[in-house]
């Protein structure tokens, strides 16, 4: 039974949304600062080979049970990139619009422009545990040729919801966490702990 975990991020907005979610489980989260974590590295090509890694890392440093996530841009005419570089597609220092410009440069004159987002959670009991947790949550859209809306972050102006006929940036962000990749995965996780705390 889990009753305590550090969450592999230091992003506060992630922090409140996963303690929110995991409290009714009776499972406090506590954040990687409070711990010194150091960045952890992020070397792989897929999103769960690297959400395992940082989640190993944060517990090999606390000693407790750890939660992280990795997320990005999946394009199909691209053999799924930006995917793991989705964050830095356009280089150092980050930058969502450069990232968008890189993007529709990559895709001019491209047909096909079907794309997902992709979130992977793992949470691992200690360091070397040999069965992870994995959720894994999807979002289907495709990339338009010119950005639209102003909420959300990342590629949401350029992410295109045909069913709404809207980008995910236009969209109401509590609409947005029922539709996500974030939000799906964060119900699957939800759904295996749930179970998991009361087989115990
Ligand atoms: P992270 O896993 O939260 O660091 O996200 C990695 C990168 O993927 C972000 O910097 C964005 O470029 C992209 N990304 C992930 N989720 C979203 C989303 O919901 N909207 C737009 N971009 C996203």
């Amino acid at each position: 039974m889990i009753t305590e975990l550090v969450l592999a991020s230091g992003n506060k907005g992630k922090l409140k949304e996963f303690a929110a979610l995991l409290e009714p489980l009776g499972i406090t989260v506590r954040p990687q600062s409070d711990f010194d974590v150091p960045e952890a590295e992020e070397p792989f090509p897929s999103f769960v080979e690297n959400a395992i890694a940082k989640a190993r890392h944060a517990s090999r440093h606390t000693g407790l049970p750890a939660l992280a996530d990795d997320s990005g841009l999946c394009v199909n005419a691209l053999g799924g990139a930006p995917g793991v570089r989705s964050a830095r597609y356009a280089g150092e220092p980050k930058s969502d619009e450069r990232n968008i410009d890189q993007l529709l440069a990559d895709l001019a004159g491209e047909a096909d422009r079907d794309a997902r987002f992709v979130c992977v959670l793992a949470l691992v009991r200690h360091a070397d545990d040999p069965q992870p947790i994995i959720a894994e949550g999807e979002w289907h859209g495709s990339i338009l040729k010119t950005p639209q809306g102003e909420h959300g972050f990342g590629y949401d102006p350029v992410f295109w919801l045909d069913d709404l006929k809207q980008s995910a940036a236009e969209l109401d962000p509590k609409l947005k966490n029922a539709l996500s990749h974030r939000g799906n995965a964060c119900r699957h996780l939800l759904d295996r702990l749930a179970l998991e705390q009361t087989a115990e």
